[in-house]
């Protein structure tokens, strides 16, 4: 089951743009329950990598924080040990897989935009 724009679009968050948060990660957003972290300015955002971190959103309101953050970190360092690579890992990781399905879906639905 996928999560549809429209109820991600239901979801309540709150956002930060010009964070140091994602940057530290080498990321352009990072989400913490129910709050986005952007390196880049409000207008900068792509409307796919907005829909990818709404994702994480409905995710964490899923799962819940500790069960999030655990399975989260507990699989990039054993994806580290298979692929032997952190961008591997990192896609590889469960919940980065279903966001990039929805944003890959978001964009060929909606074009780049
Ligand atoms: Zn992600």
């Amino acid at each position: 089951m996928r999560y549809s724009v429209d109820f991600l679009k239901t979801l309540k968050y709150k956002v930060k743009y010009n964070h140091w948060l994602p940057s530290l990660l080498r990321a352009y957003g990072t989400v913490v329950n129910n709050t986005i972290y952007y390196a880049l300015e409000e207008e900068s955002v792509p409307d796919h990598i907005h829909i990818h971190e709404l994702v994480h959103v409905a995710q964490y309101k899923r799962d819940g924080v500790v069960k999030f953050l655990i399975i989260y970190f507990t699989e990039y360092i054993q994806n580290y040990f298979i692929y032997k690579d952190w961008y591997q890992a990192y896609i590889n990781i469960r919940y980065e897989k279903e966001a990039m399905e929805i944003e890959q879906y978001y964009r060929e639905q909606y074009g780049e935009n």
